[in-house]
């Protein structure tokens, strides 16, 4: 027996978890090697002995401690479980059936996904030849029927970012009711140059439809606790709000993003190593022959076309994993210098 399911779920891909056995170097999810932080953890450690209440479902303490941290008021934060839960809830508030979600492909593949699970349409805008999102193109896809637009800066899987120049043109020419969502989970990690030195915050005053999405699972190292946050115009923080998941910040989560919050120096200090050290295996991996994208995050793109599924297979075999996306490339975490030469001993002397 068939049961009643929505049909159209049928050609959604079912998630297939990250490899991962004992003993791998795992490359694969853009996380921290370094563990939490004392203060985190101990804050973790009190609020433990609280865990048979209720999470705050508004998250007040925690979204006064960002208000704070970012200079906007309370009623422009919304916490997420993820900011992965956040992508989904901004295609819940303005798209359904018929509309169209846009951004650009190759990106991050929660957009496609979360937009079908709405049953809108997405709408993907081929990246440009050095693999960066094309604004341009971007921008001539607008429809009337488009309702939210994606920028992923730096872009997940490139690592790639726009131009500040680009990014305000952009804005400039969207129309002023249509929602963008810069999703920044990696801007921590960004050392960018004039061309590309932008401030999110400042734009999102300047265009009140900007969306601002950060989360504390990269440099913060907290992707296990699942904790992220938009900065929005208060009346897209109301509508967030209504469709937010009862709950779905838990309490563990709130106190160790207050805690790192509040440690943001030193862990912001860390991102200085993982910049340093992609510039290390950006040019170790090009002089040995890979094409690879210039990365403004904590990971690199080789552009490997037919060769990414072997090549991550070869890697698996060696004891590392990394990202594949069949047909077209690897995505590559950089962490510290141990760990990265292992990578680059691995693809130096990959025979294809
Ligand atoms: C990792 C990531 C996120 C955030 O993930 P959460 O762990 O859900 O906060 C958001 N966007 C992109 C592009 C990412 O790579």
């Amino acid at each position: 027996m068939t049961l009643r399911i929505r049909p159209d779920l049928d050609s959604l891909p079912t998630y297939v978890p990250g490899k991962n056995f004992p003993g791998a170097l795992k490359l694969a999810s853009n996380e921290v090697v370094e563990p939490p932080l004392p203060a985190v953890t101990e804050a973790i450690a009190a609020a433990a002995t609280g865990i048979n209440r209720y999470p705050d479902n508004g998250a007040v303490a925690l979204t006064e401690a960002l208000a704070t941290a970012l200079g906007v008021t309370t009623d422009q934060i919304q916490a997420g479980c993820g900011s992965v839960m956040l992508c989904q809830n901004l295609i819940t508030i303005t798209s359904g059936p018929g509309d169209e979600v846009l951004f650009g492909w190759r990106s991050f593949e929660t957009y496609p996904l979360a937009t079908r699970v709405a049953g809108a349409t997405p709408v993907q805008v081929p990246l440009t030849g050095d693999a960066v999102y094309d604004l341009e193109a971007m921008a001539a896809a607008i429809t009337d029927r488009t309702r939210l637009i994606f920028i992923c800066n730096p872009n997940n899987p490139t690592g790639t970012v726009v131009e500040a120049a680009d990014l305000r043109r952009f804005l400039e020419r969207v129309p002023d009711d249509l929602i963008v969502a810069l999703d920044e989970a990696y801007i921590e990690y960004t050392r960018p140059d004039q061309a590309h030195a932008y401030d999110a915050l400042e734009l999102r005053r300047e265009f009140p439809n900007v969306v601002v999405l950060r989360t504390f699972s990269k440099a913060y190292g907290l992707a296990g606790l699942r904790v992220g946050y938009a900065v929005a115009d208060p009346q897209v923080i109301t509508a967030l709000g209504k469709v937010h998941v009862p709950f779905s910040v838990n309490s563990l989560a709130q106190v160790a993003a207050i805690a790192a919050l509040g440690a943001r120096e030193q862990l912001l200090a860390r991102t200085d190593l993982v910049a340093a050290e992609r510039g290390r295996v950006t040019d170790a991996l090009r002089q040995a022959g890979y094409r690879v994208a210039d990365s403004q995050a904590n990971f690199v793109w080789l552009e490997l076309g037919e060769e990414a599924a072997p090549f991550a297979a070869a890697a698996t075999a060696a004891g590392l994993v990394v990202r594949p996306f069949a047909g077209e490339g690897v995505r590559v975490t950089v962490t510290v210098p141990t760990e990265n030469d292992v990578f680059l001993d691995f693809a130096r002397n990959w025979i294809r």
